[in-house]
């Protein structure tokens, strides 16, 4: 299914993408999510410092830092998700469950 999805993103992307991401980290909306501290995967509280922001089309597979493409999330699951898309995730989720 690689064909179908872009695996790679150019370096370039990929450092601006970061360096807006930390930028929008600062701005009030982001702080007072992260200030509220509840984690977008598996919804549990936590402190500011152990929580990051979270791409939810990783930058590396082309993604952008924007409001709409960044969620709070817990350490954990950030990494658990690692450079995955949603769709992936999901197929993940339902082989692991033996639904596929
Ligand atoms: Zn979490």
């Amino acid at each position: 299914m690689d064909e179908f999805i872009q695996t790679t993103a150019d370096e370039a992307h990929i450092k601006r993408e970061r360096a807006k991401a930390r930028e929008l980290r600062k701005t009030p909306y982001f702080r007072d999510l992260l200030k509220k501290g509840i984690c977008h995967y598996c919804g549990k509280h936590f402190p500011p410092e152990e929580l990051t922001l979270d791409h939810i089309i990783p930058v590396a597979r082309g993604g952008k830092s924007t409001k709409g493409n960044l969620v709070v999330s817990c350490r954990r699951c950030n990494q658990g998700k690692s450079c995955q898309t949603p769709v992936e995730q999901l197929l993940d989720e339902l082989e692991k469950n033996g639904t596929l």
